[in-house]
């Protein structure tokens, strides 16, 4: 197979907030951070799976988004996380939905990705994480307490990330603590194949209000309309005009295998950064 010029692309959700004031630059130099970290694998001969497993890792361990130690908290005051990867070579989908006190999510689906039963939930994914020795760690952080506490939903964005790797293949995984102040055990859109989805042409990992992400089928509707031949930002831009109809809000970011690539919402903002050969793109927030 011919080596591919690889491409990163990761996102902090799309509630535009986040991007407000002081936190820009914060937002901006954890985004370089993370490429900086992660797309190294890929020009090392590193699989798209990997690379988003380490860039979504990354974005978990950072308090500054909606996933792993930044998760919002659901009504009942807990913690519950939910995370997915899909491999687009081999069309095998992962996920682990509403687990708690996992340290990186993203790492449990992963392991789910090699396993017939690749969807646990609950008591059983938690099982299945301690089974594999993956840490577990608190992750309620003072800050997403306080925000709990003043019945604040914050400004943090659920995490994600699309990879085409040296081998023209492509994955996408997608992280989240979910909406904030959900009933509790909501099933996000995230450890579904409408938040987060990859085929051989396209990944997208979705962000936004996850019940609409599920009526619109997102990711999947995208991937799929690709594979049908159209090209990913006219496929992108029409789903996303739909969802505008029926005020939809939410964003995803899409990469095709041929590298092209985009990030776009119906909401305000969408936090993203990409890292391909000619160098990164981060976006003036
Ligand atoms: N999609 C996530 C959910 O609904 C939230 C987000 O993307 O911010 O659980």
């Amino acid at each position: 197979m011919p080596t591919k010029a690889p491409v990163l692309l990761i996102h902090g959700g799309a509630s535009g907030r986040l991007l407000r004031g002081r936190k820009r630059a914060e937002v901006s130099a954890s985004l370089t951070r993370i490429l900086n970290s992660a797309y190294p694998l890929l020009l090392e001969g590193a699989s798209a799976v990997e690379a988003v497993t380490a860039a979504v890792a990354e974005l978990e361990n950072d308090t500054l988004y909606n996933a792993g130690r930044g998760s919002k908290l659901q009504s009942d005051g807990r913690i519950r996380m939910s995370a997915s990867i899909m491999d687009g070579h081999r069309r095998r989908f992962a996920g682990c939905v509403n687990v708690e006190s996992l340290k990186n999510p993203v790492y449990l689906a992963r392991a789910l990705l090699k396993r017939p039963d690749r969807v646990l939930s609950g008591r059983g994914a938690a099982r299945f994480a301690r089974q594999l020795g993956l840490p577990f760690s608190n992750p309620y952080t003072p800050e997403q307490r306080h925000r709990y506490e003043l019945r604040r939903r914050g400004k943090t964005g659920t995490v994600g990330a699309v990879a085409l790797d040296r081998d023209g293949r492509l994955a996408a995984a997608t992280s989240t603590g979910g909406k904030g102040f959900e009933y509790p055990f909501r099933v996000s859109d995230s450890p579904t194949s409408a938040g987060n989805f990859a085929n051989a042409v396209c990944a997208v990992s979705a962000t936004g209000t996850g019940e609409q992400i599920v009526e619109f089928a997102a990711a999947s509707t995208v991937c799929a309309w690709v594979e049908a031949g159209l090209p990913l930002r006219s496929a992108v831009r029409r789903l996303l005009r739909n969802a505008g109809r029926f005020k939809g809000e939410f964003g995803l970011i899409a990469l095709g295998k041929d590298g092209d690539f985009t990030a776009s919402t119906t909401t305000k903002a969408i936090v993203w950064a990409a890292a391909t050969q000619k160098g990164f793109t981060i976006p003036e927030f």
